[in-house]
């Protein structure tokens, strides 16, 4: 049977990945007030590519580049840079094989966190990356990450949204900026890497994808962020001193509807009763509260320690061992679903996406 010309385009395409292209440090160029997004990126890069070894361009996929306009500094990005990278995606979903995100390092985590509960049950690669060092300046890493994340966004075996960065693969979830200069600048403190480069291979460790448990249809949960963009979820970390009244004046303020506590250690707050009782006043109203611990690595245990043995009476969520970014985008997600009080904080406690 001969393909109409749209079909063979299609099949083509099908064999394709989409590179999208948010902006970041990765497409910088320097202008009067630093560095900012650059003009013609996919130009820029198509012209890098090719000065790599043959060896190194034969092994890449075929792909596509679009821009999402307007390019930003990733510290510009909110809830619905999230949503508008998540549509793109799923609007472009059947007609790629996978996909690259080129975004800002500085909120990557939080933008690969969203993606992930955006786009469940994936059945092929998102992969996200950035850089630290503009495509164009002397030594840097961008080449490199892109052509890793280009190699993992073509496996056949990863099925989820991952982070490619200075040639390790990390699950989007589980990954945090720990370094403000350094190229290996992403870290996994809770979890195991996805995949690595060894010498000029990419080798990926499937066991720990959520491919092995991927069945059936994606089942993507494309909610509208517009009321959560705005500050409407916070964060805070504790500090020795903290008072019941600050504490009241961010969690109480009617704008409010979510919140990530970051306590100390395995998850305990000053001996204050007030803290408690405006803790629970605040849950009592319906707000999602949520704590983590402050510490990079490990887990919050509400109760292993007297300081931290209300937490659960009041209603605050243990986020365990998710990142900060894992579990403000999940707050985010789900607060912007139709769910009840109970689904929402029942999912929050469930691990969705292997971030927990
Ligand atoms: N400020 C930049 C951004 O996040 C930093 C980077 O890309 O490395 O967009």
């Amino acid at each position: 049977m001969k393909k109409s010309p749209q079909l063979r385009d299609a099949a083509r395409r099908c064999e394709r990945l989409l590179v999208i292209y948010t902006g970041g440090t990765i497409g910088m160029q320097g202008g009067d007030a630093g560095l900012a997004p650059g003009e013609d990126f996919p130009m820029r890069l198509a012209r890098a590519l090719e000065g790599l070894p043959a060896s190194i361009q034969s092994a890449l996929p075929a792909f596509e580049i679009e821009s999402l306009e307007p390019l930003i500094d990733s510290s510009a990005a909110t809830p619905l840079t999230w949503q508008r990278i998540g549509a793109l995606i799923a609007e472009r979903f059947d007609a790629y094989k996978g996909f690259v995100v080129l975004h800002g390092t500085d909120t990557l985590a939080f933008s690969a966190a969203s993606l992930a509960y955006q786009l469940q049950g994936l059945d092929r690669p998102v992969v996200v990356t950035g850089a630290m060092q503009p495509l164009e300046a002397p030594g840097s890493d961008a080449l490199d990450n892109v052509v890793g994340a280009l190699r993992f966004a073509a496996s056949e075996t990863l099925k989820e949204v991952a982070v490619h960065f200075a040639g390790r693969l990390y699950r989007g979830t589980r990954v945090v900026k720990r370094h403000s200069e350094a190229p290996d600048a992403f870290e996994s403190p809770n979890y195991p890497l996805l995949g690595e480069r060894v010498g000029s291979d990419f080798v990926e460790y499937p066991a720990r994808g959520l491919g092995a448990t991927q069945r059936g249809a994606p089942r993507f949960e494309l909610a509208s962020y517009a009321g959560l963009a705005q500050g409407e979820v916070i964060r805070l970390a504790l500090w020795p001193g903290i008072s019941a009244w600050q504490l009241e004046a961010l969690l109480g303020d009617v704008r409010v509807k979510g919140a990530l506590l970051q306590l100390w250690g395995a998850g305990n707050l000053p001996d204050d009763p007030e803290l408690l009782e405006v803790l629970a006043g605040v849950c009592g109203e319906g707000k999602l509260i949520a704590a983590i611990s402050l510490c990079p690595a490990g887990s919050a245990h509400f109760g292993a320690y007297a300081a931290g043995s209300g937490l659960e009476q009041a209603g605050v969520l243990s986020g365990a061992d998710m990142t900060p970014e894992a579990a403000l985008a999940k707050l985010v997600h789900l607060l912007a679903q139709p769910l009840s009080e109970a689904d929402r904080r029942q999912r929050f406690l469930t691990p969705l996406v292997g971030e927990r």
